[in-house]
Order: structure tokens, then C-alpha cells, then sequence
């Protein structure tokens, strides 16, 4: 019988049996016929002596007491196998099933290797085989969904790290937001499972937002206090100022119309020219000055114009006065000197001149040209006992040249 006959007889025989003739089937049932009709084929004695040797296998004896996982039983197995020599076959198995990361099917696949190990010659049989193919299609699916769930884990955490980072840059800003966003943190971080080093970084933060806060808030009272101490400081300037102002006010000598000194600058004078009458002999004459009818050139041209011949009448005062004299406004219309004389006619040319120049002018105020005139009258220190009675004879002789008739001078 030739290997063409052979190969004919077979496949009708698996027709006859309604089995299909893949390779294994046929290589199946086409040594199964070398074997019935005592024919020698290489590849069939290989087939055969690998069964004897599984069937050899079947004889070592397993304590399933010491079985505990998967991994014990492929290794329990492949000694077997290996016993046996088949550790082509078992290195297969052990590389199609293990290692996994899954551990669904642990259980399953040790009572499956339980069943291989006590009797290896199984490996032939088609459910075995079904079974093994299963199981190798399982083990990817379960592996897989590991994988996928892992993964998925893996993108999560990459998330919230990057939401940490964001959050940290986020921080940096200023310290109320550092809070905020650390607070965020600290609700969503499980004290319980948080790696140490996480926790650790949380601090950090912590810490750093305190400093930022510190900082914010010792600037923010630096600057209430540097703003107070400015306030403080105007208030003082403004209390100082007022009592200067108050005291200037007091202390003025000076008659805001006519520039000339005030009253109270006269009264210092005198005393000066008192004393030095008295220390020093030094003579000099107190004379008055009274506008004439001033209340008639109020009414006639207006207080501003009256105000305007006041100050033109101080201009020419101060003028023919000599600086080493005193002249000053001693109220209203009425003005008065103090001066240094050596010869009563010299003391009189003083009055006598500024008449002269008054009785030859008219004084201007817008259009109106004002005529007007003056009383005096001159008393003389040394003919007197006393300042007093000096000022109060040169008042009286005022009123003389005013009762005489006005425009007059009248003198000691
Ligand atoms: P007599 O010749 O007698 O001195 O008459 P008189 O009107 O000048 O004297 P009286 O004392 O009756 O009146 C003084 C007037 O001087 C009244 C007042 O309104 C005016 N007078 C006083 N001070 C000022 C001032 O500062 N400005 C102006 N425009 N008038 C003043
Ligand atoms: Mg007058
Ligand atoms: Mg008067």
C-alpha cells in the first residue's frame, strides 16, 4: 500500500465519520491507519513515541494538598512533562498562559492543570485542546480588561496631577488664591492613602501661602501706618500752622491797607523811643495826622475811593519820613510819628512839607481826582513829664488845628 492509497482511505474514512479534514484530524486518523496496518512513517513513530512518553508521564503521582496557585501547578506540571520529556508541549502551555496579569482565571486554569498533570495524554484529546484554546482566549480578554482598567488609571492620575500643577502655578499668584486653591487640594486628597511625599509637597505649599499672606499683610499695615503717620503728621502742620497763624495774626505790626505799622508796632516804638529818651536824653516829638471831613469822601466817592487816599496818604508818610522816624496808622483816618528832631523848626519843615505836598495835589481814584486835607498836631517829649501826657497833648493839639478851622498844624 502506497502513501497515495493510504492518504485516500483515510480522508474517506473522516468523510465517513462526518469529521472535517483539517491537518491535525487527518494526521490523526492517517497514523492511526499506519499503526492498524503495522506500516513504519516517520512522522507517526515521532507521534507515537511522544504519547508513550506523556502516558509515562500519567504515572507520577500528585500530592494536590501542596497545590495552592496556578503557578504551582504549571511548575508541578512541567516537572512532569519534563519527566517525561514532552517539555516542548508543557513550555507552551506555561508561555500561553503565564505570566498574567490578570487573575480571574488562577482558578480555573489550576484545576485545568491539574487535569493536564494527571493525565498529560489528554493534550491529544479535542476538548482538551477546545479547552486549552479557550482558555488562552480568555486569559488575553481578561488580561486585556486589566490592561484597560489600568490604563485608564494611569490617564486619571496624570489628570490630577496636572490639575495639581495648574493649581500650583495658579498659587503662586497671591496668597488668598494659594489658600483657596491648597483647600481644593486638601478636600480632594485622601489623608488615608496619600503618599508621604505628597503630603509633604501639600505643606510646602501651605507654608509658602502663609509667607505670601505674612508678607500681603505686613505690607498692607506698613502702608495703613505710613498713611496714618502722614495724616498725623498734616494734622500737626495744620495745629502748628493755626497757632502761627493766631500768633502772626497777634504779632503783626503791620496795617494791611497801608502797609504802615499797626497800632500795636507803634506801641513798641514809643517804648524803644521812651527809653532811649530816657537813657539817652534823645528828644523827639509825637505828631498826629488827621484826614479832614473823611467821612464826607466816603459818602461823597465811595469807601473804595476813601480807602484808595488812605493808602496814597501812607505812600507819601512813609515817604517823607526818615528811616531812623516811625510812622504808623494809629486808626481810621488818623495816623501818627514819632521823630528824631534836633531844632523845633526842623521838626515843624517835616509837617510843613507833607502839607505843602497835599494842599498842591488831588488824590486819584479811577476818574474822580479827590481833593483833600489834614490836621496835625505836635507835641514835644521834653516838654513833658511823662509819654502819657506828650501823646496826650499832641491829641489835644489835633483837636486845636481841627477846631481852628481844619488844614492846620499846630505845635508846641
Ligand atoms: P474830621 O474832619 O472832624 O476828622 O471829620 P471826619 O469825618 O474825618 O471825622 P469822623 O471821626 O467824623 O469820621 C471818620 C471817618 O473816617 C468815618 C469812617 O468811616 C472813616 N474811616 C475810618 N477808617 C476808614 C477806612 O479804613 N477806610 C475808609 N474808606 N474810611 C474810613
Ligand atoms: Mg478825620
Ligand atoms: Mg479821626
Amino acid at each position: 500500500m502506497n502513501t497515495h492509497d493510504l492518504a485516500k482511505e483515510v480522508l474517506e474514512s473522516l468523510t465517513k465519520q462526518g469529521i472535517a479534514p483539517t491537518p491535525r484530524e487527518y494526521n490523526k486518523a492517517f497514523c492511526k491507519l499506519v499503526e492498524q496496518k503495522k506500516l513504519e512513517y516517520k512522522d507517526c513513530s515521532d507521534f507515537r513515541e511522544l504519547v508513550k512518553q506523556l502516558s509515562r508521564a500519567e504515572q507520577l503521582k500528585i500530592s494536590k494538598t501542596e497545590v495552592v496557585t496556578a503557578e504551582d501547578l504549571i511548575s508541578i506540571l512541567l516537572k512532569r512533562v519534563s519527566a517525561s520529556n514532552v517539555s516542548g508541549l508543557a513550555n507552551i502551555l506555561k508561555d500561553s498562559l503565564l505570566p498574567s496579569i490578570s487573575l480571574e482565571l488562577d482558578e480555573n486554569l489550576a484545576r485545568f492543570c491539574i487535569k493536564i498533570g494527571d493525565s498529560p495524554s489528554l493534550i491529544f484529546e479535542d476538548d482538551i485542546q477546545k479547552e486549552m484554546e479557550d482558555f488562552i482566549a480568555k486569559r488575553f480578554e481578561a488580561d486585556k480588561k486589566v490592561i484597560h482598567q489600568k490604563t485608564s488609571d494611569i490617564a486619571k492620575l496624570i489628570t490630577l496631577m496636572s490639575q495639581h500643577l495648574n493649581d500650583a502655578i495658579a498659587s503662586s499668584d497671591k496668597g488668598a488664591k494659594n489658600v483657596s486653591n491648597i483647600k481644593s487640594s486638601l478636600e480632594q486628597i485622601d489623608i488615608k492613602t496619600a503618599e508621604h511625599s505628597k503630603l509633604i509637597e501639600l505643606q510646602n505649599k501651605l507654608v509658602s501661602a502663609a509667607r505670601t499672606i505674612e508678607t500681603e499683610m505686613s505690607q498692607a499695615s506698613e502702608n495703613l501706618s505710613k498713611g496714618k503717620n502722614q495724616v498725623d503728621n498734616l494734622k500737626e502742620k495744620i495745629k502748628h500752622l493755626e497757632i502761627e497763624l493766631e500768633l502772626t495774626k497777634k504779632k503783626s505790626k503791620v496795617d494791611s491797607l497801608t502797609n504802615l505799622l499797626n497800632r500795636g508796632a507803634f506801641d513798641e516804638e514809643c517804648e524803644k523811643f521812651e527809653s532811649r529818651y530816657n537813657r539817652e536824653k534823645k528828644n523827639y516829638a509825637i505828631v498826629f495826622f488827621d484826614l479832614d471831613y473823611f467821612k464826607n469822601i466816603n459818602d461823597t466817592y465811595g469807601h473804595e475811593a476813601g480807602d484808595a487816599i488812605l493808602k496814597t496818604f501812607a505812600v507819601l508818610l512813609k515817604k517823607e519820613t526818615r528811616d531812623i522816624d516811625v510812622v504808623a496808622r494809629y486808626g481810621g483816618e488818623e495816623f501818627v510819628a514819632l521823630i528824631n528832631f534836633k531844632t523845633k523848626p526842623d521838626l515843624n519843615a517835616y509837617v510843613s512839607r507833607i502839607q505843602k505836598i497835599v494842599r498842591g495835589s488831588k488824590f486819584k481814584y479811577k476818574d474822580e481826582k479827590i481833593k483833600a486835607t489834614f490836621s496835625a498836631g505836635i507835641s514835644i517829649r521834653s516838654n513833658h513829664h511823662s509819654f502819657a501826657d506828650t501823646i496826650n497833648s499832641a491829641d489835644k493839639l489835633l483837636y486845636n488845628a481841627k477846631t481852628g478851622g481844619r488844614d492846620k498844624i499846630v505845635s508846641e
